[in-house]
């Protein structure tokens, strides 16, 4: 993990926060590479959800919700976790993360001190609304985006004229004022999320709930990740939710062991008739053609988004020997999720050569994600670009200048092959589409 951690500051995927004044806990920023993983991810799984099933719309809910929205989903309530202080060096934990001895004997595992007694500790951030510091304008940082899904589900019904069973998704922040925040960006105060919310008639949930199970898994297959690193994991009975009827997580091999990496529950009619009870709204769905009238059972997929991208970088590492003494290390991203998709690279800068190839790249940019290097031999501008997982190089050359065709350079295999210049844009759109991962 600290390779992948000190890879992504120096290329510019992931800075700490506010770095300069000693690091924000908690949260983190997305540099240049960063931010353009991030949002092929979102993308990826953005159409997935909503491009490729006519029955899925999409949403995007504000983060400030109306503080009763939390009230009826439990979490004013409910969402805690149990905390104990040390009197002596203030170190905070989860009493349900250090040992069962240290707990009952309210010894400090770090120094040894007197810790407090256990009490709950409500993971919602909350600020205040308007001018006044008041209960009145107490407000919540939205720990999930699932309820913005729920209390909008009429409107888009209504709006949208969809017949269950359909789906909602959404791609939004959210935060969790978390007491230990550990493993780069796994586990983060803000964070962001992939929701899908499918409403479905009570009866049908659980053949629903099989169904998006299996899409959901198909999924990660497409994008040429290591499907040995990834399980399905049931929650115990005392682990799931009181409202839960069923919940499997998919979980990846991260550096430091299998964690959960995407929830699917079977959430069944809580979330509706919590809703319909403390707004006073009939959350009642009408069959048209049968004037049947039900509270629909809600079928969730829920992934980090930015756990997500650990989960790619961790997945992409790779640590090659090319030679006896020679090992380059390389980001071997599915060419759709690569923030850089072609890099052009000038054999050298003088005779023209520069010009051709900014010229060529021009070309390129309507279509693909680009990048130009021209500092340095032509072998370290590979091994740069491999670093940032660009999936193919482009070199011109002097054969360039004589009958327009470069060299095209592909990162997993570091094969070179020449191409006409005519000829790039097909062939690379090819290449993408044909994509194995082979290491
Ligand atoms: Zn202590």
């Amino acid at each position: 993990m600290e390779k992948i951690t000190s890879l992504a500051k120096r290329r510019g995927f992931v800075f700490q926060s506010s770095e300069i004044y000693g690091g924000q806990n908690g949260a983190w920023d997305y540099g240049p590479l960063g931010i353009e993983l991030k949002n092929r991810i979102a993308q990826a799984w953005w159409k997935e959800m909503t491009q490729l099933n006519d029955d899925i719309a999409g949403l995007d809910a504000a983060i400030l919700m109306h503080p009763r929205t939390w009230e009826a989903s439990g979490h004013v309530e409910n969402f805690t976790d149990p905390l104990v202080d040390c009197k002596k060096c203030k170190s905070r934990f989860r009493a349900d993360q250090i040992p069962e001895e240290n707990l009952s004997a309210k010894k400090c595992p770090d120094c040894g001190g007197e810790l407090t007694e256990t009490r709950k500790f409500n993971l919602m951030f909350n600020t205040h609304i308007g001018p006044v510091e008041d209960t009145a304008g107490l407000i919540y940082l939205r720990p999930e985006t699932a309820q913005g899904i729920y209390v909008n589900y009429k409107n888009v019904l209504q709006s949208s004229r969809m017949k269950i069973p359909f789906g909602i998704a959404q791609i939004g922040k959210a935060f969790r004022n978390e007491i230990v925040t550990r493993n780069f960006i796994f586990r983060t105060c803000e964070f962001e999320q992939m929701e899908m919310q499918f409403f479905v008639k009570p009866g049908t949930d659980e053949e629903w709930y099989n169904e998006w199970k299996k899409r959901r898994w198909a999924y990660y297959e497409r994008l040429g990740l290591k499907i040995d690193h990834f399980r399905w994991r049931q929650h115990d009975p005392d682990e799931m939710s009181h409202y839960a009827k069923d919940a499997w997580d998919i979980e990846y091999l991260f550096p430091m062991g299998w964690r959960e990496l995407e929830g699917i529950h079977n959430r069944s009619d809580y979330d509706l008739s919590r809703h319909s009870e403390y707004s006073g709204k009939d959350m009642q769905y009408i069959d048209q053609e049968t004037n049947e009238r039900y509270l629909p059972f809600i079928v969730e997929t829920s992934a980090g988004l930015t756990r997500n991208v650990l989960m790619v970088l961790c997945d992409a590492y790779d640590e090659e020997t090319v030679e006896a003494d020679d090992t380059r290390t390389v980001l071997r991203f599915h060419p759709h999720l690569a923030p850089i998709t072609v890099a052009v690279l000038p054999l050298m800068k003088k005779d023209g050569l520069a010009e051709l190839a900014e010229d060529i790249r021009q070309e390129l940019k309507a279509d693909f994600a680009t990048d130009y290097d021209q500092g340095g031999a032509i072998g370290r501008r590979y091994r740069r670009q491999d670093e940032a997982g660009t999936p193919f190089c482009i070199t011109v050359d002097y054969e360039t200048k004589e009958n327009n065709s470069v060299t095209l350079r592909f990162r997993d295999s570091m094969e070179q092959v020449r191409v006409n210049r005519a000829d790039l844009c097909s062939r690379i759109q090819k290449e993408i589409k044909e994509y194995k991962r082979i290491k």
